[in-house]
């Protein structure tokens, strides 16, 4: 194929055969965020640019380096969303949804852009489920975030592959005398850090925590720690965090140099991650970020959320093996029909069954063929039943009900009796 015509890099299409798998993931995540009471909300895929300039920083990765922004026809400077939160904020502030201090807890999927290198667990077109909490300022909420991704976790069948990363960064107050404080001890070992670092000593100090360099890591096992910095409001705060989880039985780990790419944290900071994915491991990240909404033009307003990435979760589930077996099958009966009297008739049957069982995945054979074709059809559909219809049956008003993986014989079935015929054998299989 002429090189035009392919998706962009690092930009997938989702295809049949993994679909089942997706929606299976949303539709597990959907009930059990309607089961803790969040609401979905749906934000444009495309925003001003200035917007995430202002929320996530301009001195992080996906500022400086990995945001999709065009021109728009009229000039304006718009940017494929890299995350949610920005939007979701944006969208409460609009819509006064967290005005006179009220509550909300929010939800939303859908694709994230990012200019990264693509490969195993990182694209550029990516898929996010992200939770978003406004006008909670206890860590009562922030367990509650845990506590039901851990569920999650479980309902999945992938619990015992993932842990749990937890932090606090302590207030903006707190980080900065922190921040001080590592910049002066960095200073003056700064010809030992890696280029990325160095540049970092200046313009966003913290980052250099998550460097990935094992001799800038090394020098930093002796430099302050953020621990030590943290307010006492910040020190309640993560305490009856960890009182929480310890209730519920959720275990974790406290990771001091868990800081997030994202400026915008404060308190609680976290991460799900996972050794079974290789170098992309984190599934899960969030945090808490009090300063975010006043900083986007609104009255001061606690925030905490998390995001969870669908395609390495997806990965998760496969590599462990726990794709459920019944999300294989997409077809329930599929019906053969031979000749046009009984091609007519099995039409008008079909639309009957539809009637009495809307939950039937029924499959009518379209494209004729002789009653071998259409039974192979049957058969690859991966249909527990082919119910035929040819002349004989149209005349005696049955169809013969032909199980396809092994449950017995072949039996005829009288039209008026095929519903409940149907709701006992292929519905509860
Ligand atoms: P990473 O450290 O892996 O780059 P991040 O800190 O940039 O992740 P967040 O912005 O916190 O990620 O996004 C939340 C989640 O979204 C991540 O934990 C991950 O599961 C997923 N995610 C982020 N970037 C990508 C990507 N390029 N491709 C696939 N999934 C991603
Ligand atoms: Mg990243």
């Amino acid at each position: 194929m002429s090189k035009s015509l392919q998706a962009i890099r690092g930009m997938n299409d989702i295809l049949p055969e993994q679909t089942p798998l997706w929606r299976y993931f949303e539709d597990r995540v959907a009930r059990l965020l309607d089961g803790y009471g969040y609401r979905q909300i749906r934000m444009p895929i495309v925003e001003f640019t200035e917007l995430f300039k202002r929320s996530i920083g301009e001195v992080t990765d996906i500022v400086e380096k990995e945001m999709y922004t065009f021109a728009d026809r009229n000039g304006d400077s718009l940017t494929l969303r890299p995350e949610g939160t920005a939007a979701c904020v944006r969208a409460v502030l609009e819509h006064g949804l967290a005005g006179g201090g009220q509550t909300q807890k929010l939800w939303y999927i859908g694709p994230m852009f990012r200019h990264e290198r693509p490969q195993k667990g990182r694209y550029r077109q990516f898929h996010q489920i992200g939770v978003e909490v406004f006008n909670i300022d206890g860590p009562d909420i922030d367990a509650e975030l845990i506590i039901l991704t851990w569920r999650l976790w479980e309902l999945l069948g992938i619990r015992d592959a993932v842990s749990l990363e937890l932090n606090s960064l302590g207030t903006s107050a707190a980080r900065a005398v922190y921040r001080e404080a590592l910049v002066e001890y960095l200073t003056a070992r700064a010809e030992q850090l890696d280029e990325d670092s160095r540049r970092r000593l200046t313009s966003n100090p913290l980052r250099v925590l998550d460097s990935k360099s094992p001799e800038t890591q090394a020098l930093l096992a002796d430099a302050p720690k953020l621990a030590d910095y943290l307010d006492d409001e910040s020190q309640v705060h993560f305490d009856g965090l960890k009182a929480r989880l310890d209730a519920a039985g959720v275990p974790y780990v406290i990771n001091p140099k868990l800081v997030r790419g994202l400026d915008y944290y404060s308190k609680t900071v976290f991460e799900w991650v996972t050794d079974r994915l290789g170098a992309q491991g984190t599934v899960c990240a969030g945090g808490r970020y009090d300063g975010l909404v006043e900083q986007m033009g609104g009255k001061p307003t606690p925030g905490v959320g998390f995001a969870m990435g669908i395609e390495r979760l997806v990965l998760l589930i496969e590599t462990l093996d726990k794709v459920p077996a019944e999300i294989a099958r997409q077809v329930d009966v599929y019906l053969c029909a031979l000749g046009e009297p009984a091609e007519l008739a099995a039409l008008a049957l079909a639309e009957r069954l539809r009637d009495r069982l809307p939950a039937l995945r029924l499959q009518v054979n379209a494209g004729s063929g002789s009653f071998k074709s259409q039974l192979k059809k049957a058969d690859k559909s991966g249909a527990l039943y082919a119910l035929v219809m040819g002349e004989d049956e149209l005349a005696r008003q049955v169809v013969g009900c032909k199980p396809l993986r092994g449950q017995g014989e072949q039996q005829s079935i009288a039209w008026t009796a095929l519903a409940d015929h149907l709701a006992t054998c292929a519905l509860q299989a």
